[in-house]
């Protein structure tokens, strides 16, 4: 398939590197908006050539990777000017803003509204690499509006990355994700931000920090730019996840205070069922590796 991929970063790079490898798509163009950007991408190799201007009728599939309030800005004159069997996948971590933008766009049907769950912390050309998404899941919204042709095609795309795909509704999506990945964003850029403000001193941080400060930390070196609009686009279940958090923080707060330990070591007992949620994911993805 002629890929066009709109946003070379992380996950537009990502996936044209391991689709390339698949044999999905036979040629790849890239739409960036920084010169430094779209030749760094053709240096790694990442897309063919760059497109700078003119329209993407040409494609067959135009992957859409670039942040959330961008995508909802782009959609519905995208689909506007694509050819009849282009299709057009969106990546986007919020599905309700975006899936609203082109609900009643009479190209509808062209579009898959999709988010493979995957990522790292890092952003750009450079942070792209092979095998992102092997063994990961993704999620597609609104199945019903988009063509057979189009859900087959982006089930290939997926399949060839190596996820697992599931459908959901929009909204159902959207507050999900608050819990499970927009939250740790937010307590991991705050976790950041109440250190630095209190170890004035970045040696001393450097210093004292063991592994778990960097991997309770990681999230914060995200890209705000990427971040802003996702946490804007789901404020509302965000907001939900945010009070129980504060909540959760507050009870343990008032105990530690109380000097009441063993109700500490029950609460953190309770959390420790984490364990058995991750290692079903990680038994799960080890089942899906061997086979
Ligand atoms: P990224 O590495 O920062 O790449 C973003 C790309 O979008 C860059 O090519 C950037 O161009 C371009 N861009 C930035 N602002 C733009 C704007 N206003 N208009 C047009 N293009 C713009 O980000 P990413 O991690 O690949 O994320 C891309 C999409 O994937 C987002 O919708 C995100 O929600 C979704 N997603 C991210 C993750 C994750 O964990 N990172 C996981 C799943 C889905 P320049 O290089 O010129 O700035």
């Amino acid at each position: 398939m002629k890929t066009t991929v709109i946003g070379l970063g992380l996950i537009g790079g990502s996936m044209a590197i391991d689709l390339r490898k698949a044999g999905v798509a036979t040629s790849l163009t890239g739409v960036e908006r920084s010169d430094v950007h779209a030749n760094r991408a053709l240096e790694l190799g990442l897309v063919d050539q760059i497109q700078t201007e003119g329209n993407l009728a040409d494609a067959d599939l135009i992957l859409v990777s670039i942040p959330v309030n961008a995508v909802n800005a782009l959609l519905p004159g995208l689909l506007d000017t694509i050819g009849k069997d282009t299709v057009i996948i969106d990546v986007g971590s919020t599905k309700t803003a975006i899936c609203k933008s082109v609900r009643n766009h009479p190209r509808r049907s062209n579009f898959v509204a999709a988010h493979p769950i995957a990522g790292t912390e890092n952003s750009g050309p450079d942070a792209a690499f092979a095998g992102l998404f092997t063994n990961k899941t993704n999620i597609i919204c609104e199945r019903e509006l988009s063509s057979e042709n189009a859900l087959s095609v982006a089930l290939k795309v997926f399949d060839a990355l190596g996820m697992r795909t599931i459908f959901m509704d929009p909204e159902e999506h959207d507050r999900h994700v608050a819990y499970v990945s927009h939250l740790s964003h937010v307590s991991s850029f705050l976790l950041g931000q109440t250190v630095l403000d209190i170890e004035k001193d970045e040696k001393n941080i450097f210093n004292l920090a063991g592994s778990g400060f960097a991997s309770t930390v990681r999230l914060a070196k995200s890209s705000p730019q990427m971040w802003a609009p996702i946490f804007e686009q789901n404020a509302e279940y965000l907001s939900q996840a945010l009070l129980e958090y504060i909540m959760h923080l507050q009870r343990f707060h008032y105990h530690l205070m109380k000097h009441d330990t063993r109700e500490l070591q029950r609460i953190m007992n309770g959390a420790n069922d984490i364990r058995r949620i991750l290692d079903g994911i990680e038994l799960k993805q080890k089942g899906n590796t061997s086979k």
